[in-house]
């Protein structure tokens, strides 16, 4: 290393070895990188480009990304080669990747993002800001602001002081509802810990999270109480005052009802008008985890499945999900934002009429248990501008033809058989297929659905997944795994659909026997 000779700042020996020109540095190496995506992009959609390869083994790519003989030492910049080098890196993380942006592609709840999520997150990394402060956040903070005012406007909540917040995924935004819950309803808590022995009430096909959100906020596991579901999925709202009824019983102070929009497995809503009224009969706070289902709030044909939304006191949405902004875009969405700094900020342990807690915060991270926070909102932001309430509509609305199409065709096809409620309530699609059409067993179906999404996978054409029924571990039954089917991006037309049941029947023919 060379010893600059002057000071470091009338010095330009210094800066010229770290940043000798970031404008001309910038150009050689974002530039190239763009003009490759956008030659895969085209590649993909002309057939020529893979939805990726499946690895047996996970280690195997530890030589397949020079990862084993990885050297730190010398920086590649001090090479000629430098940007050519990183373009060959880059490319070969590109090559041993998912290809999300293959119609293959419906694995998981997201789908692949589009040019103007790809150019949101360009900005943001340019901005390179922190959107905890107005004083270095300004534009993001007031757009996070506004576009969340407008989001929860879409679920009913449409009061002056009504908006939201993102957190970094579904689970946080989730956890933040239940931690939002105990601090505004038993204010003492943010100062003495649980003070009750609290009770939560979620169905049994409710996301993991609601679970991890009691772990983590000292309520322990065992004091959620799993509601059983109807035939469609759908939380019995029956069962659920009977719970609260018998944990009051038991000595436990109700807290909170999640109810899911959307379903992980089977992606059912849960009757929300019928449960607003039981949560505000017992006091609880009534939270949406709108996750993945929330966004059907931009289908003409499928919102009212949202009917009740606006009696939640919060609900999750999740754009990262059901509208290809790039992940991770969460919002939690309230009718009163004034709640997060009143739950979330030190300033104001418990005194909730404080002059402070009515003001409008502009500090965003003043209203979150965090501190650095991405701006997530501005992606969303890019994308609603760009693509309207009319394109999203037509997004979501695209997705449950497609969707039901699939279930349609697939019932109608000897082997298949649906186990989703139709009409279909969200856009995943969970079926078993039997090759000779027979009658198989919880294994011997377990076993069949392994080996086609295995070689589905492997064919580099279509990546799905498979899930146990939800219901098998409270029935003690084994009906074994099924396929879900998420059909939920605007790339997916009938005729991917149809080539997938062609593939399905295909490689069905080669399922070995299970012994
Ligand atoms: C995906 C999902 C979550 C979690 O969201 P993340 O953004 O993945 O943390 C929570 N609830 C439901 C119903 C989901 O589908």
């Amino acid at each position: 290393m060379t010893v600059p000779q002057n000071s470091p700042n009338s010095s330009p020996g210094l800066r010229s070895q770290l940043e000798h020109n970031r404008a001309k540095e910038m150009e050689e190496l974002v530039i190239p990188t763009i003009l490759l995506i956008i030659q895969q992009i085209k590649d993909t959609d002309e057939g020529k480009r893979s939805l990726g390869v499946r690895y047996e083994d996970p280690k195997m790519l530890y030589s397949i990304l020079n990862l084993d003989k990885l050297s730190l030492e010398k920086g590649l910049r001090e090479d000629v080669k430098a940007a050519e080098k990183l373009l060959a890196t880059v490319k070969s993380i590109l090559d041993n990747s998912v290809n999300t942006w293959h119609p293959g592609f419906m694995d998981k709840l997201y789908a692949s993002t589009n040019p103007i999520g790809v150019l949101s997150d360009i900005v943001l990394s340019v901005l390179n800001t922190n959107s905890h402060v107005f004083t270095v956040s300004p534009a993001l903070t007031v757009i996070e602001r506004k576009v969340a005012q407008k989001y929860a406007a879409l679920f009913g909540f449409t009061g002056e002081n009504a908006g939201g917040l993102t957190f970094s995924g579904g689970s946080w935004s989730n956890i933040t509802s239940l931690h939002m819950a105990r601090s505004l309803l038993f204010p003492e808590t943010k100062l003495e810990g649980n003070t009750h022995k609290f009770a939560i009430y979620t169905s049994v096909h409710s996301h993991y999270s609601v679970e991890k959100a009691a772990i983590l906020l000292g309520l322990g596991a065992n004091s959620v109480f799993k509601i059983p579901v109807d035939k469609r999925g759908r939380m019995l709202v029956s069962e659920l005052e009977k719970t609260i009824q018998e944990t009051k019983n038991k000595g436990y102070t109700p807290l909170y009802v999640n109810a899911t929009a959307g379903t992980t497995v089977f992606g059912s809503f849960d009757p929300f008008e019928d449960i607003a009224p039981v949560a505000k009969k017992y006091g609880l706070w009534f939270h949406i985890d709108g996750s993945w289902g929330g966004n059907a709030i931009f289908s003409a044909k499928k919102a009212g499945l949202l009917a009740g939304s606006h009696l939640a006191d919060s609900i999750t949405s999740n754009p990262h999900k059901m509208l290809g902004v790039p992940t991770t875009c969460s919002f939690l969405l309230v009718p009163n934002d004034r709640v997060f700094t009143q739950a979330n900020s030190l300033s104001a342990p418990y005194l909730f009429h404080n002059a402070q807690d009515d003001n409008e915060n502009f500090d965003l991270a003043n209203g979150t248990m965090g501190c650095g926070r991405r701006a997530d909102a501005l992606k969303f932001y890019l994308g609603w501008l760009y693509y309207g309430t009319n394109g999203y509509s037509e997004r979501v609305d695209h997705a449950y033809t497609i969707a039901e199409y699939f279930t349609e065709k697939a019932s109608q096809t000897a082997g298949f058989t649906v186990v989703s409620d139709t009409p279909l309530q969200c856009l995943q699609v969970c079926f078993y297929y039997s090759p000779d059409n027979q009658k198989l067993t919880g294994a011997e179906r377990t076993h069949v659905t392994r080996h086609i999404a295995t070689q589905l996978h492997g064919s580099g054409q279509f990546l799905v997944d498979y899930a146990p029924n939800p219901d098998d571990s409270a029935n003690n039954e084994d009906n074994g795994e099924f396929f879900r089917v998420v059909f939920n991006s605007p790339i997916v037309s009938s005729d991917v659909v149809d080539q997938l049941i062609d593939k399905i029947v295909e490689v069905g023919k080669t399922v070995p026997k299970l012994n």
